[in-house]
């Protein structure tokens, strides 16, 4: 295989497997990262609409792994599916692959990309240029990883399907391995740098999705991680689940009485530092994401663009072993 990978971001796909080629993104600061784990593959920082047919059969490429921008899909987002300016290097990827010789294809996105008007284009397209397909809606927790990060796969190829490798993957929502616990891909925190600030504290602690170290299960990280957190990752405290329980008990029980504004924010400050909340550190991430301990993000880049970058990226076993279909 020879591999192209568009939307390149910070190569998830080239961890999975490692024959790429040659890479191509239009963010900076994710080619830098792309560029640090893999100095030898050709990354091109641009636009795929500057890709014309000529330039892709000078690659020499058989193989093309992708994961177009997901926010027109989403369904938090507006959903505006084929009208969303963000489909139109996809859209124009899938006017150019008939005149391409891609024998493989490896295409990841969100739920509810499936349902889009731009997965009916995608699917029409594959089969106009001869190709077998195989979709899969998967999630990292079926395949033994303690996070959730359910994405629709599709591959691709000129041959047809080895069906029992096929079966092999888990159907629906089949579990086919339980999830080890959250201590194993832990780091020894001892900065504050990581600490959930006192204002969403007192503001937010109520929507955190609360893990621990014995915990077999974290949520889908995405790129707001840090900022926001409603939906957007699990926070981390080193109590237990009765000391958790406690607290928040005792918070409820705050509020029923009649104290002043004033002390109550103070109590329930201590309350809650006291169950030393954080974030999951980037490099817990890329473990909970399966990367491996090489992998790693030039001292340039903040903690923020790392959760940013990492949020759109993808997990490297479930695309692993969906690659071992091609
Ligand atoms: N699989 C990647 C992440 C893909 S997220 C990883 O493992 O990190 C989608 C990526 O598409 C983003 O990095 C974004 O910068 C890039 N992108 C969006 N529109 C693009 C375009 N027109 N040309 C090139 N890259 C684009």
């Amino acid at each position: 295989m020879k591999i192209l990978e568009l939307y390149s971001g910070i190569g998830g796909m080239h961890t999975a497997f490692k024959k790429v080629v040659c890479a191509i993104d239009i963010n900076p600061t994710a080619n830098k990262v792309y560029a640090h784990n893999f100095p030898t593959t050709n990354s091109i920082n641009g636009n795929i609409e500057g890709l014309t047919v000529n330039k892709i059969k000078k690659m020499n490429i058989d193989t093309v792994f992708m994961s177009p921008p997901c926010q027109p899909f989403t369904q938090l987002g507006l959903q505006l599916d084929i009208h969303d300016p963000r489909t139109k290097s996809f859209i124009y990827f899938l006017g150019i692959l008939p005149e391409l010789d891609i024998k493989r294809l490896l295409l990841e996105n969100v739920r509810g990309f499936e349902l889009s008007e731009v997965h009916n284009m995608f699917i029409t397209t594959l089969k106009k240029c001869g190709f077998h397909y195989k979709e899969f809606m998967l999630s990292p927790n079926q395949l033994g990883e303690p996070n959730r990060r359910r994405r629709y796969y599709c591959v691709a190829k000129k041959e047809p399907f080895d069906e029992a490798t096929v079966a092999n993957l888990p159907q629906n929502d089949e579990i086919i391995q339980d999830p080890y616990t959250l201590e194993k891909i832990l780091e020894d925190v001892t900065t504050d740098e990581y600490n959930v600030p006192i204002k969403m504290l007192l503001n937010k602690s109520k929507l955190f999705d609360i893990v621990y170290k014995d915990s077999n299960r974290s949520c889908c990280f995405t790129k707001s991680y840090g900022r926001y957190i409603e939906g957007s990752g699990s926070i981390f405290t080193p109590k237990t689940m009765a000391e958790v329980d406690d607290v928040y008990e005792r918070l409820n029980e705050n509020t029923q009485d009649e104290i002043d504004p004033e002390t109550r924010i103070k109590i329930e400050t201590e309350l809650l530092k006291s169950l030393q909340f954080r974030f999951f550190t980037s490099r817990e991430i890329c473990r909970l994401m399966c990367f491996p301990e090489e992998f790693g993000f030039p001292a340039s880049v903040t903690n923020r663009q790392r959760y940013t970058l990492l949020g759109n990226s993808i997990n490297c076993k479930v695309v692993a072993e969906l690659m071992k279909l091609l």
